[in-house]
C-alpha cells in the first residue's frame, strides 16, 4: 500500500479523496462508523468550495444553510453585527462527514472502520501501522488526520498530550425562529456559544467552557442556567428552542497547545497539526486545507523520485506559510474572551469600529483554495 491515512474526519476524507483521484493507492482507518455526531459548531468557511467541488464532493447536494451575516455579543447582551465577507455555510458533521465517506468509497479508498491505530512505527523508509483488530498494515507514507488528542499522541510522546487543558464542548441540535443567514457567538462567563443553521431547518447550538465551571455548578443544567442564561440571547435560546436531542454531545480536552505538523516522518493535518479555537469559526475549513496541501506534497513525492526529506521539509514550509500566523492570532482572540469583562470592554468597543471587525476576520480565515 502507498498511502495510510489516519483518521477519518474532514482533513483525513478530503485528503484520501484527491490521493485517490490521482490515482495512488490509499487505505484509511477511522475508530469509530459513519454517520457520526461531532461536538463543532457546525459553520464552513466558503473557502473551501472551490476544493470541494475540483474533487467531486461539492456539498451543494446536502443542502446546507447559506451563512452571510455574524452577531456577536457580551455576556452582557450587547451587539456587534458584521457582514461576513466570504460567507459560509452550515452543514451538520453528521451529513458532511458520511457525503465525503460515501465519496471517498465511490473514488477507490480502502476504508476500515470501528478500527484504531493503536501503533505507528517508522523503520527502513516505511511505516507500520497496528490497529486495534490486532492487524498489522505498511505504508510509505502515513497522514496523521486523527484530530485534537488520541492515544497515539501519547505513543509519539507529544508535549502537549501531557498537560491537562481546560476546556470542554457541548454541542445540541435544535429548532427556534432564528434568520438562516446569521451567526451568531454568545458570551457568558467563562465561555461563549455559537448558534448557526444547518440542513433540514435544524440550528447547530455549540459552546465551550471550562471544566471548573462544570465542577462549580456540578450539572450541565446548573451550569447553563447559572452561566450562560446571564446573556439574554442564550436565556431566549434556552426558554424558547426546542431541543433535538435527549442528552447533549460533550467533550473535553479540547487544547490549543502549538503542535508540530511532521511527527515521526507523517505528516500531521487539521487538528492534529494545531486547533484554531473555535471563536474563530475557522478549524474545519483550515482542516480540509491542510489535508489538500499534505496530498498536494504526497502526489509530488511519489512523482518525483520518492524524496521523504523534501516531502517533510515541502509540507512544513506549505503548512507554516498557511497557518502558523492564524494559529497564534486565534490563541491572542481567545484570550480576549476569556473574561466577561474583557469581552464586555471588547464588544463595546469593536461595535464601533466595524474596519477593525472585518480586519479579525480577515486575518483568522484564509482565501478560498
Ligand atoms: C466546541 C467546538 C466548536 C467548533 N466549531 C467550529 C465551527 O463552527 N466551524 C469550524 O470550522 N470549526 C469548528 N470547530 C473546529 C472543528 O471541529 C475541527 O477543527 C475539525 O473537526 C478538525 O477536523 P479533523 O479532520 O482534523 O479532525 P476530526 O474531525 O476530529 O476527525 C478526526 C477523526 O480521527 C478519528 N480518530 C482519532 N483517533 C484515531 C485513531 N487512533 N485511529 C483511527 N481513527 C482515529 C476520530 O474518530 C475522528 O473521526 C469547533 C471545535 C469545537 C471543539
Amino acid at each position: 500500500m502507498q498511502i495510510a491515512v489516519i483518521g477519518g474526519g474532514l482533513a483525513g476524507l478530503t485528503s484520501a479523496i484527491t490521493l485517490a483521484n490521482r490515482g495512488l493507492s490509499v487505505t484509511l482507518i477511522e475508530k469509530k462508523s459513519y454517520p457520526l455526531h461531532k461536538v463543532c459548531g457546525e459553520y464552513v468557511s466558503n473557502e473551501v468550495l472551490p476544493y470541494l467541488r475540483a474533487i467531486g464532493a461539492d456539498p451543494a447536494v446536502l443542502r446546507p444553510a447559506s451563512i452571510s451575516r455574524f452577531m456577536l455579543t457580551s455576556p452582557k447582551g450587547v451587539i456587534l453585527e458584521s457582514p461576513l465577507d466570504l460567507g459560509g455555510f452550515g452543514v451538520s458533521r453528521y451529513t458532511l462527514d458520511h457525503f465525503l465517506y460515501q465519496v471517498a468509497l465511490a473514488k477507490g479508498v480502502q476504508v476500515r472502520l470501528q478500527t484504531a491505530v493503536q501503533d505507528v512505527q517508522f523503520a527502513d523508509n516505511q511505516f507500520s501501522l497496528k490497529l486495534s483488530n490486532g492487524d498489522t498494515l505498511r505504508a510509505e507514507v502515513a497522514l496523521g488526520a486523527y484530530g485534537k488528542r488520541s492515544t497515539l499522541d501519547r505513543q509519539l510522546n507529544r508535549s502537549f498530550f501531557a498537560k491537562r487543558s481546560p476546556y470542554i464542548g457541548v454541542k445540541y441540535h435544535l429548532r427556534l425562529d432564528m434568520p438562516t443567514d446569521l451567526i451568531a457567538l454568545h458570551n457568558f462567563e467563562d465561555g461563549y456559544a455559537g448558534i448557526s443553521a444547518i440542513e433540514d431547518g435544524r440550528y447547530c447550538f455549540c459552546y465551550l467552557t471550562t471544566r471548573e465551571n462544570l465542577r462549580r455548578h456540578g450539572s450541565i443544567p446548573d451550569m447553563e442556567q447559572a452561566t450562560l442564561q446571564q446573556n439574554p440571547h442564550l436565556r431566549r435560546i434556552f426558554s424558547e428552542a426546542e431541543f433535538l436531542y435527549e442528552q447533549p454531545e460533550v467533550i473535553n480536552e479540547i487544547s490549543f497547545a502549538t503542535k508540530t505538523c511532521v511527527e515521526n516522518h507523517m505528516l500531521m493535518c487539521g487538528d492534529a497539526a494545531g486547533m484554531i479555537t473555535p471563536l474563530c469559526g475557522n478549524g474545519m475549513a483550515m482542516a480540509i486545507h491542510a489535508g489538500k496541501l499534505a496530498a498536494e506534497q504526497v502526489v509530488q513525492y511519489f512523482e518525483n523520485g520518492r524524496n521523504r526529506q523534501a516531502l517533510e521539509a515541502g509540507y512544513t514550509l506549505a503548512w507554516e506559510r498557511q497557518f502558523k500566523q492564524r494559529l497564534q492570532l486565534g490563541r491572542a482572540v481567545q484570550r480576549l474572551f476569556g473574561s466577561p469583562l474583557l469581552s464586555e470592554v471588547a464588544v463595546g468597543t469593536l461595535r464601533y469600529l466595524p474596519a477593525a471587525v472585518r480586519l479579525i476576520m480577515r486575518q483568522t480565515h484564509g482565501q478560498p483554495f
